[in-house]
């Protein structure tokens, strides 16, 4: 049977990154042939293209998606989209996201604090972390073209 997997849409060739380019990579595409591909940008949905780019801070309540524009909390829409698009593919197999993105990124993304001090690189995009709680496989786009297979 075919694997199903949500992969981040700028990885396809989008152009919904924050200004409106996209990541599109040949080699993890060719990776992937054979398999069902759902695209996913939770950022595009929510803010739309081109955008503000915002950063993952630590604060009290946990990890927040700031604005690096008006310092408003992000958080909420990005969250929203992800629940309610794992609930319209329950049969997603595997999570494939753009690394170091704070939406997507998997293992990968940065954290600072409220001064913009890096706090470590090696955390989970808000997308991603919802995808894990519902204990999807996931992956770093990067981590998944270097290990060749899922
Ligand atoms: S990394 Fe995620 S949020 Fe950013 S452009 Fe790609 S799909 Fe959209």
């Amino acid at each position: 049977m075919k694997k199903v997997i949500a992969l981040s849409a700028c990885l396809l060739g989008k152009q919904c990154r924050y200004d409106a380019s996209d990541n599109k990579n040949e080699s993890l595409l060719t990776l992937l042939e054979g398999a069902e591909l759902i695209a996913f940008c939770p950022e595009d949905y929510a803010f739309g293209t081109p955008r503000p780019t915002m950063d993952l801070i630590e604060t009290k309540e946990g990890c927040k998606a700031i604005s690096n524009e008006s310092g408003e909390d992000l958080s909420s829409p990005v969250i929203a989209y992800a629940k309610d698009f794992f609930d319209r593919h329950p049969q997603i197999d595997v999570f494939i996201g753009k690394d170091r993105s704070p939406s997507c990124g998997v293992c990968s993304a940065k954290v600072y604090d409220k001064e913009k001090n890096l706090l470590r690189i090696d955390e989970a995009g808000l997308m991603a972390q919802e995808a894990k709680k519902r204990h999807i496989h996931c992956l770093d786009a990067e981590h998944f073209t270097l290990q060749g297979q899922i």
